[in-house]
């Protein structure tokens, strides 16, 4: 692997933001300052005008092996993480078998080796994710797993979660949820409103997400448990989440691009790739996700990145599969929906090239609530978030739930793991899902137009990415 210097970026980490050049040698940042030099044969990056940033982390991907490999594999998910500008997902345990045993967790192991980025294994709660009896959570949190959940569906049995938790506590692990109460949510296509009226389409309403939250902090209470809340889509929720944690419950909270960027109105297109679980929801609840990540009740953002084939979609809208890719699109969506660098951009401008006289590369786009990007149904969050803001929801937040802290998201400094996210907030570009290196196409941000274009990705020293381009 040659050095690699990326020189003239701005790096903004959980220290700070500050103009300095980048030397990588091996898997390691060995220099961070100005006027770096590059040594004999290393490759040299001019990032004028990018950011350069510890790589991304999500929290909740669904790379589809074993299982349903025609959706998507280790090797192309990972190459779409890379593509997105992360170096660690944690997979979700809901293959084919599913992940609940120590068996298979050495099994996904050893599919690292096709992984372009770090890939930790979350395990399930239950055998089979059926709900009924406890996985052997101690076995697989010895071969390093340290998030459980039965993601699809939440632990519907109380019981059986709060030993899930209990047992979990005693070891130091986290208990991630779906939360949604089967019997509330049976047959919802769309979120329950005044839309799903008008569209003829079955509900599932708020209150199925928000029972579940509200037992789920409860037990977390009396077990002392971790717990950690996946895809949180509603107003009450986020509320919920704010009042227990103020109340000492540890719990944390990760949100969706896609709930932040969309609400239910937009099915009026019957647009099968819009059909996800948790449902899109209201203009108020979309606010108050934006608002949860503004005063920090929310503390990731995290793709659920689900790859379904066209066939899977290609059918009635009630019939539709759930999900939606993420990888490719999160950064972007979250610079342009939630930083406003949407604002003022320049159409067509390479990436990673400063245009004349463009704003000072640490100074960021402009950030007030009135240029963000709105969408129907809905005002704009209280206020934008700085570039740091997203990053720490994308990148140090999540690495710390998932107990990555060593190898992701720490600031940029010598000695520390070579993970780094190279992007360029202020470059726009249309999405073609054609052209993803996911081997799924259910997006419903193609043709989309986002400001905040990855440039190049490093994992371990490795260039996995370079001007937006895969190099394996
Ligand atoms: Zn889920």
């Amino acid at each position: 692997m040659p050095d690699v210097l990326l020189r003239g970026g701005c790096v903004v980490d959980a220290n700070g933001d500050r103009l300095a050049d980048v030397l990588v040698r091996g898997s390691e940042v060995s220099a961070v300052g100005k006027g770096l030099l590059a040594p004999q044969g290393a490759l040299v990056l001019d990032v004028d005008g990018c950011t350069v940033s510890p790589g991304l982390v999500d929290l909740h991907a669904h790379l589809r092996e074993p299982g349903a490999e025609e959706s998507e594999c280790v090797e192309t998910g990972t190459r779409a993480a890379a593509l997105g500008g992360y170096t660690a997902v944690v997979v979700m345990p809901n293959t084919d078998p599913p992940i609940d045993s120590a068996s298979m967790v050495r099994e996904m192991h050893e599919l690292r080796s096709k992984s372009l980025v770090e890939m930790a294994v979350a395990g399930a709660i239950t055998v089979g994710r059926r709900g009924e009896a406890l996985a052997p959570i101690g076995e697989m949190a010895s071969l390093g797993v340290t998030i459980f959940t039965d993601d699809g569906a939440g632990v519907q049995d109380g019981g059986l979660l709060r030993a899930a938790m209990e047992y979990a506590t005693g070891i130091g692990v986290t208990i991630a949820e779906h939360c949604e109460d089967a019997s509330l949510a049976a047959g919802g296509a769309m979120h329950e409103g005044g839309w799903s009226s008008v569209l003829g389409l079955p509900g599932a309403p708020a209150v199925a997400e928000e029972v579940m939250v509200a037992r789920d902090l409860a037990l977390a209470r009396v077990a002392g448990a971790r717990l950690h809340l996946m895809h949180l889509s509603t107003a009450g929720s986020i509320d919920l989440v704010r009042r227990a944690r103020a109340d000492g419950v540890q719990a944390t909270a990760e949100v969706s691009p896609h709930h932040l960027s969309l609400t239910d109105e937009a099915l009026v297109s019957y647009d099968t790739n819009l059909k996800m679980s948790p449902p899109l929801r209201s203009g108020g609840d979309v606010d108050a996700l934006r608002a949860g990540l503004v005063d920090g009740v929310v503390d990731a953002i995290a793709t659920d990145h689900a790859p379904h084939p066209a066939e899977s979609k290609e059918v009635p809208f009630i019939d539709a599969a759930n999900g939606v890719l993420g990888l490719e699109t999160a950064l972007a969506l979250a610079l342009t929906m939630l930083a406003g660098t949407g604002a003022g951009r320049r159409a067509g401008r390479p990436p990673g090239r400063r245009s004349g006289a463009g704003a000072p590369a640490c100074d960021g786009p402009p950030s007030s609530a009135d240029r963000l990007t709105t969408y129907r149904g809905a005002a704009p969050a209280s206020r934008a978030l700085s570039i740091r803001e997203v990053l720490a929801v994308m990148s140090w937040n999540p690495a710390r739930i998932a107990s990555l802290g060593n190898t992701q998201g720490g600031p940029i400094v010598p000695g520390a793991p070579a993970n780094i996210c190279v992007f360029d907030a202020s470059s726009s570009w249309v999405v073609d899902p054609a052209r993803f290196a996911s081997r799924s196409r259910n997006t419903p941000f193609g043709g989309w137009d986002l400001t905040g274009k990855v440039v190049h990705t490093i994992c371990a020293g490795e260039p996995v990415v370079l001007y937006g381009e895969a190099q394996r």
